[in-house]
């Protein structure tokens, strides 16, 4: 089971000196700031999807939208906290740009030790052979999987509310394709026929 989720916050990276606020309409001075999203999976691997640059004035908290050049220039030292940014890399054996969870079926059964470890090995199965388009977004993609036992593919069915385009979608089709038949051997007892798994990309925004 994968517990994923996103969250937000709002860095302030120092001072971007006296400027006109449009608010104010005065001379204020204003604070360097960065806000982003950040996606995580299990509250342990963390990383950023998008980061917003503003100049925030210090007397009405309006914020003034400037370019990551501008932003640069004046700010050397990443404001955001670096386990938001970094945090997927404690574990070193997600390596890959893609997690896939085997996710639970209507009736669990067999050894639940022994489900995680059947899980883990499709899931790996199938994490070679993504090949993630650039633009896939961090966001989750479900996808429904029938199979045989022997553990050979006889549908693959992107769920309706995956965020993916075409090739994205396209993708993670493909990926399950190529890792058929799936681990199976070891596994009979907790073979399913049908499971979902949840495709995850990790793009690497952790570098402003
Ligand atoms: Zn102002």
């Amino acid at each position: 089971m994968i517990i994923w989720g996103s969250g937000g916050g709002l860095c302030i990276a120092g001072d971007a000196g006296v400027r006109d606020c449009p608010i104010c309409q005065s001379a204020q001075r204003f604070d360097f700031s960065v806000s982003y999203r950040y996606a995580h999976i299990w509250y342990v691997f963390s990383w950023v999807t998008r980061r917003k640059y503003l100049a925030i004035c210090s007397r009405c908290h309006n914020g003034v939208a400037i370019t990551k050049q501008a932003f640069q220039a004046s700010v050397t030292r990443d404001p955001i906290p670096v386990m938001r940014r970094r945090g997927w890399l404690m574990i070193p054996a997600i390596v890959a740009l893609v997690l896939v969870a085997g996710a639970l079926q209507e009736r669990q059964q067999g050894d639940p030790a022994l489900v995680a470890n059947y899980h883990r090995a499709v899931m790996q199965a199938i994490q070679t052979h993504w090949l993630r388009p650039d633009n896939t977004p961090a966001s989750p993609c479900k996808v429904r999987v029938t199979l045989q036992r022997g553990g050979y593919v006889t549908g693959v069915d992107v769920e309706p509310d995956c965020p993916y385009d075409e090739a994205g979608r396209r993708s993670v089709v493909e990926a399950v394709r190529r890792a058929d038949p799936l681990p199976y051997k070891g596994y009979e007892q907790a073979f399913h026929p049908s499971m979902v798994l949840t495709f995850v990309s990790m793009p690497d925004a952790s570098h402003p």
